[in-house]
C-alpha cells in the first residue's frame, strides 16, 4: 500500500475512527504474531493485519483478511 491518507471502505461501509468519528486514514500492516496473539492459538495470529490510523486522533483498528477498498483522498 502506498503510503498517504485514504478513506476507506470495509464492504460497502465506511470506515469510521471510533474516537473521534474522523474518516481518513493512513494504512500499516501489522504482524500479528508480534502482539503475543499466538499464545491464544488462534490459526490467524501468523498473518498480518491491515493496521488504519486515524489521521486526525492517532486510533489505529484492525482488520484482519477483509474486504477493504482505499479511495486516495
Ligand atoms: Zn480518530
Amino acid at each position: 500500500m502506498a503510503r498517504g491518507t485514504f478513506r476507506v471502505f470495509v464492504g460497502n461501509k465506511r470506515v469510521t475512527c471510533p474516537f473521534c468519528d474522523h474518516q481518513i486514514f493512513a494504512q500499516r500492516d501489522v504482524k500479528l504474531n508480534s502482539t503475543g496473539m499466538s499464545l491464544l492459538g488462534l490459526d490467524w495470529a501468523n498473518k498480518a493485519a491491515c493496521g488504519l490510523i486515524c489521521a486526525q486522533c492517532g486510533y489505529v483498528q484492525m482488520f484482519v483478511d477483509p474486504q477493504i477498498r482505499y479511495e486516495a483522498v
